[in-house]
């Protein structure tokens, strides 16, 4: 047993099917398995060697740790190899196709990172004198100028560090917006389709709102005379995400942009699948308040494991004065920062929400991207990502069933598990069998409104040849199901690293310390 946290990970447990898997080591092949640091360190090893410090005067006044502090320490070629071996159970995209809907994984051109680390852009501090960062602020102008044009809206907040971020900054911009004109107490409610992302919801609730839900029509959309049964004089705003998250253009978006205008409230419109209609549709011409953009999703900046990701706000005329501080502010070729609220510039302003100025190697990716794409090479990369979605569509539509019929999609694809019935396989089942086959899952179980929904998002970075093997291998999935060979997709996937985890267990009571094992003989008493 390599792992001692309670994680089943045996190699050779393969629920009664062969597979190979019980080497003397534990490594597959050259798939090296690798234990937690702490298992392999050793407290009185060390990789570096530093002379014995000086008699020195402690200033902690007697509250220096007495205990020795336990980290395990390893050789510098262990280290090396702990962390090497790490990476290599990782997943990326610069590994192979990464299907995960709503998340536009893309490949991010290696210019960008060459720009990002200018040190002129990379090696900056936040609190140098404005005069000392020209360049900087002047690049942050530039995206800010590339992202109204492509967006057709008055203002833009830069600073917001994820799309969730990004929800919570327009949404604090339409509060201050509606205390500005005194229905702080009565406007007080959010429509929210059911098919948003969790985010949505739970943006509008976190900041007070009373959240309503507006149910999505058989086809998979929103129409407007359900949004107008639910208008009043309580309503402070709906958050529609366009495209939606079933891959669908919303029809009616004009529409219920006037009929939210008409009843008072405003439009948030969840931008996070923007990659479909860049350079297409204007969000401004469509009627919406506020939309933030995710750089990590349509602008090819790096995800990163939950952060650092960048979630610019886009505002209408009618929510730009209240845009959070700071932002950057043009007099000719001379750039300053307006920092606070005592600035006239910023007297609507709802405050601040980010430390300093947002994700600065971001803003550089996010503009390498659009500079070396161009506005004509941006058109195409949402139309090639629509194309590309198509395509996968189109390639299984005879063996995956999807939920509001066989018609084009936007940037994703969304199936459903109704051609799953009666073969004792799950969604569940078939993202751990592509894992098998060396793909990250699809996007499972979201949106909710879809039963088993299955939303794959191919992005425009996929050549023919690696959709038409990802298609190949859903197929061959598709039909082993059909065929009942269940164990295929029971207790897959069989060669990862780590087999089937609880990950309900995992994310309810995560352990996150080490407890080093008992010795033998004190377990044994
Ligand atoms: C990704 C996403 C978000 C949240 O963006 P983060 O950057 O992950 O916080 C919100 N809504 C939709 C539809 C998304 O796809």
């Amino acid at each position: 047993m390599l792992n001692r946290q309670g994680r089943p990970t045996a190699l050779n447990d393969t629920d009664g099917i062969d597979v190979k898997s019980s080497t003397f080591t534990g490594n597959r092949a050259l798939a090296q398995i690798e234990p937690l640091i702490f298992e392999i360190g050793r407290p009185e090893t060390t990789g570096v060697d530093f002379d014995e410090p000086d008699d020195f005067e402690s200033r902690l006044g007697g509250l220096e740790r007495q205990d020795p502090i336990g980290l395990p320490g390893l050789s510098e070629p262990e280290t090396m190899r702990h962390y090497v071996r790490l990476s290599q159970m990782n997943y990326g995209i610069d590994t192979g196709l990464f299907p995960l809907g709503s998340c536009t994984m893309k490949h991010n051109p290696r210019l960008n990172e060459r720009m990002a680390r200018l040190p002129g852009f990379a090696d900056i501090h936040p609190l140098q004198p404005v005069s000392t960062v020209q360049g900087a602020l002047e690049l942050m102008d530039e995206l800010a100028r590339y992202l109204l044009t492509l967006t057709g809206m008055s203002a833009v907040a830069l600073s917001p560090k994820a799309g969730a971020h990004g929800e919570l900054c327009g949404m604090m911009a339409i509060k201050a917006a509606i205390e500005a004109r005194g229905e702080g107490a009565t406007r007080r409610t959010v429509l929210v389709p059911d098919s948003a992302h969790g985010t949505n919801p739970a943006t509008a609730a976190l900041i007070g709102f009373v959240v309503k839900a507006v149910p999505a029509r058989a086809d998979g959309t929103v129409h407007v005379d359900d949004v107008r049964a639910l208008l009043g004089p309580d309503i402070a705003a709906i958050m529609l995400t366009n495209p939606n998250t079933c891959g669908l253009f919303e029809p009616q978006i004009v529409e219920i942009a006037a009929a939210i205008h008409e009843a008072g409230g405003y439009f948030y419109c969840d931008g996070a699948n923007f990659n479909a209609i860049v350079g297409k549709v204007r969000p401004g011409d469509l009627g919406i308040d506020a939309m933030h953009i995710n750089l990590h999703k349509t602008f090819s900046t790096p995800h990163g494991g939950g952060g650092p990701g960048s979630g610019p706000v886009v505002l209408s005329d009618r929510l730009a004065s209240f845009a959070p501080v700071p932002f950057v502010h043009r007099d000719g070729n001379e750039f300053t920062l307006v920092e606070n609220k005592n600035d006239p510039a910023a007297v609507q302003s709802f405050g601040r929400i980010t430390a300093f100025h947002g994700q600065m190697g971001m803003y550089v990716r996010a503009l390498a991207f659009m500079l070396s794409h161009g506005s004509d090479g941006m058109r195409q990369a949402s139309e090639d990502a629509v194309l590309n979605a198509n395509y996968v569509r189109a390639g299984l539509s005879d063996l995956l069933s999807q939920p509001f019929g066989d018609r084009p999609c936007m940037h994703e694809v969304l199936f459903d598990d109704a051609w799953l019935k009666d073969t004792g396989v799950t969604t569940l089942d078939v993202a751990k069998a592509l894992i098998d086959e060396g793909y990250h899952p699809m996007t499972m179980y979201f949106p909710l409104v879809v039963h088993g929904a299955m939303l794959i998002e191919p992005t425009e970075s996929e050549s023919k040849a690696s959709l038409d093997l990802f298609i190949a291998t859903m197929r061959d999935l598709a039909m082993s199901a059909k065929r009942g060979e269940t164990e295929r997709f029971s207790g897959a996937p069989y060669y990862a690293p780590r087999r089937r985890l609880d990950e309900t267990r995992a994310a309810r009571n995560p352990i996150l310390t080490y407890t080093p094992p008992q010795p033998v003989a004190e377990a044994a008493e």
